[in-house]
């Protein structure tokens, strides 16, 4: 590979966490309360309740709650901790694949600036309601764009990857998630915070409904059968933000 080529993945390489989730039975309300968790009782600041479906009108189900304070992208956004919320009765999806549904009126995404055990208000989620539980080991790594969002990121970098994977009678894409596994090492797993998103359909990036610009890449959750957390037909969950409007946040699913 010459230098040049080289050079310009190197420039793309992000560091990203990767998350595992493991299945444990706890995640009550004795558990600590400010930790990445998935399912169990949610972080809630005390002048919060917790969130409602908008179109049946039920409890929203707490799926995961990520600290991203010691996370280095954090500084993009005005927010260090996140909790993300769904309803299985609806399972909304993304536009694409179902017209009817905005995915938005029964999913919640809340973000805060810092989370405070002074702040905390404690609120327990009856166990018959908790539909998944999970603790969460990370790892860190680093990415490199998905190939379907390349040639928007790096056009040269993207005619360059066409044209040596003809001379070399590769597949593109094969070519470039070659020189990635090089790059990069292979996924620890599908979900991580950071980086850039790995499309199972075509890229999806939404923008901000304020000032219409691209919303920034927060993380993806992919399905876990380990803890019960499956999107759709296994799907994957794409988390967004804008970096100016810090209240403006979207989740894509795709399957
Ligand atoms: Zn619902
Ligand atoms: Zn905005």
């Amino acid at each position: 590979m010459d230098n040049i080529l080289e050079g310009r993945i190197e420039k793309l390489i992000e560091p990203v966490w990767f998350i595992q989730p493991h299945f444990v039975e706890d995640k009550g309300i004795s558990f600590n309360k400010i930790e990445s968790q998935f399912g169990g009782s949610p972080y809630l600041q005390l002048n919060e309740s917790l969130p409602v479906c908008a179109s049946c009108d039920t409890p929203l189900d707490f799926i995961f709650q990520l600290d991203l304070s010691q996370w280095q992208g954090v500084k993009n956004f005005k927010f260090s901790f996140i909790n993300l919320f769904y309803c299985w009765e609806c399972m909304p999806l993304t536009p694409e694949f179902n017209g009817e549904k905005d995915p938005m009126k029964s999913l919640e995404i809340r973000t805060y600036r810092k989370a405070t055990l002074e702040k905390y208000k404690p609120i327990e989620i009856p166990m018959e309601s908790v539909t998944l539980t999970g603790d969460i080991n990370f790892s860190e790594g680093e990415l490199l764009p998905d190939y379907k969002d390349l040639e928007k990121i790096d056009e040269v970098l993207y005619s360059t990857i066409n044209e040596l994977s003809q001379k070399a009678n590769l597949n593109e894409v094969e070519y470039w998630e070659n020189l990635v596994e090089a790059a990069c090492g292979t996924l620890d797993s599908y979900s991580f915070i950071g980086g850039y998103p790995q499309w199972i359909n075509k890229p999806n990036i939404p923008e901000c409904e304020v000032c219409a610009i691209p919303m920034k890449f927060v993380c993806q959750i992919d399905s876990h059968e380990e803890i019960d957390l499956i999107w759709g037909d296994k799907g994957c969950m794409y988390l967004f933000s804008c970096e100016k409007h810090n209240k403006n946040q979207k989740a894509i699913i795709q399957y």
